[in-house]
């Protein structure tokens, strides 16, 4: 756990959040600002800060935390599909530097995005 990270105090039940998943190596919450009718953030349990970090030190569980965000993302986007967004550094847009997929679905989605 990191002390100053705002997802592993959620993962460790100090801040509260909206559970959608939860097993004991990856975890998925509410986003507290949805942009979608559905957004769900999907994480590993372990602090690692971006997806490449991830991908270098634990690959497999790259694979588990999309197979999750799979799972939610056929559950709440059905036949219209979702979104899955992984932001990594702040000039892409990475706020909370505790690796999560976005998970989005509900409303009709643009590409390009911003
Ligand atoms: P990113 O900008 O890709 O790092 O995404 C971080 C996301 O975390 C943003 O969409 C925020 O709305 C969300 N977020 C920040 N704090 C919380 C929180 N306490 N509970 C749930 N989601 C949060
Ligand atoms: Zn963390």
């Amino acid at each position: 756990m990191d002390e100053a990270c705002i997802f592993c105090k959620i993962l460790a039940g100090e801040i509260p959040a909206t559970f959608a998943y939860r097993d004991e190596r990856v975890a998925a919450i509410a986003d507290v600002n949805p942009q979608a009718p559905t957004h769900l953030l999907v994480m590993p349990v372990v602090h690692v800060a971006n997806m490449p970090a991830l991908a270098d030190s634990q690959p497999a569980l790259v694979s588990e935390v999309f197979s999750v965000a799979s799972r939610l993302g056929r559950a709440h986007g059905g036949d219209d599909g979702f979104r899955t967004v992984v932001n990594t550094g702040p000039g892409a847009g990475q706020t909370v530097e505790h690796m999560h997929v976005h998970v989005l679905a509900g409303r009709d989605l643009r590409w390009p995005p911003g």
